[in-house]
């Protein structure tokens, strides 16, 4: 049997300075950090040179500046970078950059940005309340990302995203309304959603343990959830991904890549790479690895790893898994391999079948992770 040949990939490229550390944050971003730039750049743009034969002949359908902070380079790396990707991008790929908007985007930025070919903002806001973003350690305000995202609109840039948090200590379910109410009025296609997660290792889990702040009960966060869910719907936004809301036509096309698990080449500190769909590269996961030339690590994976990812990546979007997609892949349906182990979720009505194609109900979204350990 053929099966399907890789023919859509994205590239990700990763920037790691933040101009300070949030409290939560255990992302691989490094404050103080700005003086190996010059140094960083060169080496990215060396590493991809390298891995050329790796999207030979090939046109990403996306790419995806991630940090850190991205909107700390200067037009001029911006430059540099796309000189070294730009034979391999679909002249449609999306492009998207990640802003914290902390930093002021001035016209003449966000309009070189846009002529190299940046097509979307992805602004982190986290929360409206001055109390929570001082507690999340965030140093902008609401009036920040407004004019932040009025800047990148007016510059023609339309497809923005706002990313938005529930679950933080002491927010209340006002707080999140208010929150969400004060971001649908903003020129936006796309509001991500997600639940904190306190990490080990950073400073908010520190204050927690330390009994500072505590976390609010999963059934207070589970409300805040179903509240979001029913607002961005009632004002337009389709909820796509358990934690992703769009517009239509507005997904975005980089992560949707990821949970459908087309590969991706990752560049850069931390960056990983999923390549011909078998392969997991990632780089160094320190700064000063990276720089030194630290080699990255691959693995190796075995088809049943491959399919489980499928499963477990394309079951948090809201259409699941196309058994046809899994059969091109795999040479093997779906309900063939897990049909079994299905069995309870489908009981309980966490999990709908059609036609073989499998996708979680609204129920099943909420607790995806019993789904998952079912299928294991
Ligand atoms: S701006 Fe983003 S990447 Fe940087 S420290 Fe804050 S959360 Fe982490």
């Amino acid at each position: 049997m053929v099966l399907q040949k890789v023919s859509n990939f994205g590239l990700y490229i990763h920037t790691p300075f933040c101009l300070s550390k949030c409290n939560y944050c255990d992302f691989p971003s490094w404050e103080n950090s700005l003086q190996y730039k010059e140094e960083y750049i060169r080496l990215l743009i060396d590493e991809i040179a390298s891995r050329q034969a790796e999207f030979a002949c090939k046109k990403a359908q996306s790419v995806y500046f991630g940090g850190g902070t991205p909107t700390l380079l200067e037009l001029a790396d911006f430059d540099n970078i796309f000189s070294a990707i730009e034979n391999s991008i679909d002249t449609d790929a999306e492009i998207s950059v990640e802003a914290n908007p902390t930093l002021s985007l001035t016209p003449e930025y966000l309009r070189g940005l846009k002529a190299l070919g940046v097509k979307r903002i992805s602004f982190g806001l986290q929360a409206k309340q001055d109390n929570l973003l001082k507690l999340l350690g965030r140093k902008h305000d609401f009036n920040k990302l407004r004019e932040s995202v009025f800047a990148a609109y007016s510059t023609g840039i339309e497809n923005i995203n706002v990313d938005i948090m529930l679950g933080i200590p002491t927010q209340s379910i006002d707080d999140l309304k208010d929150t969400i109410e004060s971001c649908i009025k903003l020129p936006i296609k796309h509001i991500s959603c997600y639940g904190l997660i306190v990490e080990e290792g950073t400073l908010l889990k520190q204050n927690i343990d330390n009994g500072v702040y505590s976390l609010p009960p999963p059934e207070y966060e589970r409300r805040m959830y179903y509240t979001a869910r029913e607002m961005l719907i009632e004002n337009g936004f389709e909820h796509y991904e358990v934690s992703n809301f769009a517009k239509g036509g507005y997904e975005c096309a980089h992560n949707m890549g990821t949970w459908k698990r087309k590969p991706y080449l990752g560049f850069g500190v931390a960056a990983a790479s999923l390549i011909d769909r078998n392969t997991r590269r990632q780089n160094s996961t320190t700064l000063s690895g990276y720089l030194k030339g630290e080699k990255p690590k691959y693995e190796k994976l075995s088809l049943e790893e491959e399919m489980f990812e499928h499963i477990m990546l394309g079951l948090r979007l809201f259409e699941g898994v196309k058994d046809k997609e899994f059969f091109n892949l795999y040479g093997v349906h779906i309900l063939d391999v897990y049909g079994d182990k299905l069995k309870p979720s489908i009981e309980k009505g966490l999990v709908n079948i059609t036609n073989g194609d499998i996708a979680l109900s609204l129920k099943g979204f909420d607790i995806m992770n019993t789904v998952l350990l079912d299928l294991i």
